[in-house]
C-alpha cells in the first residue's frame, strides 16, 4: 500500500541498453500507454537522454539520468554533471545504484556528494540502497540499509522531495526477490529512519522497491505498506511490461 497521500512513482532504469531508434520507440510506446495513476519516469543512457526528453516533452512521462558527477563542471573526463542533465531535460537522477557502487567503487560519501549536486541543480535524486546476498544471509540487511541511508542522504534531501529505492543487490536482474514480509520489513525500517532524521517530511518521501519486479509480482509488492512505487530494470525495456507494472501501482490500495 503506497503511503497515504503519496503519489507512487514507477521508474524505468534502461541501464546501458538500446540505440537512438530503440530509445525513441520505447519512449513513444510508454507515453502512448501512460494512463492515470502513478508518476512515470524513464532513465535512458546519457546519449539518448536529450532525444527522449524532447520526444516526451508535454507527455506524462518524466526523464531521468542514471548517474551524475558531484561537481558542476571541470576537468572530469567522461563524466556528466547535474546541471548538464537539467539542461537537456532531465528532472530525476538515479544515484548510488549497486552497479555503480560495485563497478565504480562509489562510497556512501560519494553518493551523498552526488546527491547534493543533484539537489543544487534542481533534480530529484533517487538514492539506491540495498544489501548483498551475504549480508542478507547474515541477518544484516536492515543494518546495512540504515547505514547506507545515513551515509548517502544529505540534509536537504527531504525538503527537496528526494526518493529512496530499496534494491537488494542479489535481486537485481536475477529473477529472485525477497519475500513480501522481507520487503515490508526493510521498507518499514527505511520509513522509520527517514522520519527519525527528517521528521514529518520523512513520512511523505517515496520509497521504491527495485529488484526483478515484473507484471507477475508487481501487484503483490506494490500493495505492501511503505512501497510507493518501483525502480524497474529489465522489465522497463518492454513497454507493455513497464505499463503493466504502472497499472498495478494504479490499482494498489492507498
Ligand atoms: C535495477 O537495476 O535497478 C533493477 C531493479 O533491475 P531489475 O529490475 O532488472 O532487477
Amino acid at each position: 500500500m503506497a503511503t497515504p497521500g503519496v503519489r507512487p512513482l514507477i521508474a524505468g532504469n534502461w541501464k546501458m541498453n538500446g540505440s537512438t531508434a530503440e530509445a525513441a520507440a520505447l519512449a513513444g510506446a510508454v507515453a502512448a500507454g501512460a494512463g492515470p495513476g502513478p508518476d512515470l519516469l524513464v532513465c535512458p543512457p546519457f546519449p539518448y537522454l536529450p532525444g527522449v526528453a524532447a520526444a516526451l516533452a508535454g507527455k506524462p512521462v518524466a526523464v531521468g539520468a542514471q548517474d551524475c558527477h558531484a561537481a558542476a563542471k571541470g576537468a572530469h573526463t567522461g563524466d556528466v554533471s547535474a546541471p548538464m542533465l537539467k539542461d537537456v531535460g532531465a528532472t530525476y537522477v538515479i544515484l548510488g545504484h549497486s552497479e555503480r557502487r560495485a563497478n565504480h567503487a562509489e562510497t556512501d560519501a560519494a553518493v551523498r556528494a552526488k546527491t547534493e549536486a543533484a539537489l543544487a541543480a534542481g533534480l530529484t535524486p533517487i538514492v539506491c540502497v540495498g544489501e548483498s546476498e551475504a549480508e542478507r544471509l547474515a541477518g544484516e540487511a536492515e543494518a546495512v540499509v540504515t547505514s547506507q541511508l545515513d551515509g548517502s542522504l544529505p540534509d536537504g534531501f527531504a525538503a527537496a522531495g528526494g526518493v529512496v529505492a530499496y534494491e537488494p543487490v542479489w535481486a537485481i536482474g536475477t529473477g529472485r526477490t525477497p519475500t513480501e514480509a522481507e520487503i515490508a520489513a526493510v521498507h518499514a525500517t527505511i520509513r522509520a529512519r527517514l522520519v527519525a532524521r527528517f521528521g514529518a517530511a520523512g513520512g511523505g518521501l517515496r520509497i521504491l522497491y527495485g529488484g526483478s519486479m515484473k507484471p507477475s509480482n508487481a501487484v503483490a509488492i506494490l500493495a505492501l505498506a511503505n512501497v510507493d512505487g518501483g525502480l524497474i530494470g529489465g522489465a522497463s525495456l518492454v513497454a507493455a511490461d513497464f505499463l503493466a507494472i504502472a497499472q498495478a501501482a494504479a490499482a494498489a490500495p492507498r
